[in-house]
């Protein structure tokens, strides 16, 4: 599994349809300060589903879409499409290629899409969930973000190791069918009495 390519249309300072294509290996994106090479990490990372605007080092979601300059007005919408490469079936999905799309309108409404079939954000979380690319996306380091690892306190540096390792979605699972145990064990206490009554 590798990243293809990533289309940004509207996004940030990506105003025209702009399509960068990645190879198997190391890509590095080079350019003058200020040009949109962290505005490329930034839509990696809103694409798959990042909802803090902080995380996008804007003030909120609306900041994502491109705010015009002096030569061009701004537009209304924008979009992200990242195409991954499944042919290893890394991704629990019937397709050797995987383009996840993200849209969102001044409006504040949004939409996903996976190989263009319009989806929820909870299926682009779960496709992704075995894939090291988590929810709390901690393949993506940013600018002073290893620092905040660093000095991250012991338990927050475990939680980050465990989304890493995927072991926070089996957590999750334990948790959820220890409720379901609880309250499967107070049915039985009150069919236990009920019994008890009728004799
Ligand atoms: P550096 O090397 O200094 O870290 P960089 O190449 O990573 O710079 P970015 O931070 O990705 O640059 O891009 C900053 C540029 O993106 C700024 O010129 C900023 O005005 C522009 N920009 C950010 N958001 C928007 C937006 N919504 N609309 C238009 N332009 C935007």
């Amino acid at each position: 599994m590798y990243l293809k390519s990533l289309t940004l249309k509207g996004f940030k300072s990506f105003a025209s349809a702009t399509t960068l294509r990645f190879e198997p290996g190391i890509t590095c994106v080079v350019g003058p300060n200020g040009s949109g090479k962290s505005n490329v990490v930034d839509a990696i990372a809103w694409v798959l589903g990042e909802q803090g605007a902080k995380a996008l080092r804007g003030g909120k979601m609306e900041d994502v879409i491109f705010a015009g300059t002096t030569g061009r007005a701004p537009l209304g919408r924008a979009e992200v499409t990242l195409t991954i490469d499944n042919s290893d079936g890394a991704l629990p999905i019937e397709y050797s290629e995987v383009s996840i799309t993200r849209r969102m309108f001044r409006s504040g409404e949004g939409e996903y899409e996976i190989n263009g079939d319009r989806c929820r954000l909870l299926d682009v979380q779960e496709l992704l969930s075995d894939s090291g690319i988590g929810r709390e996306m901690h393949v993506l380091v940013g600018q002073g973000k290893l620092d905040s690892y660093l000095h991250a306190r012991p338990e927050d540096r475990r939680a980050f190791i465990e989304e890493a390792a995927g072991v926070l979605k089996h957590r999750k699972r334990k948790e959820k069918a220890l409720r379901k145990l609880e309250a499967m064990e107070a049915n039985l206490h009150r069919v236990t009495d009920l019994t008890a009554e009728l004799r």
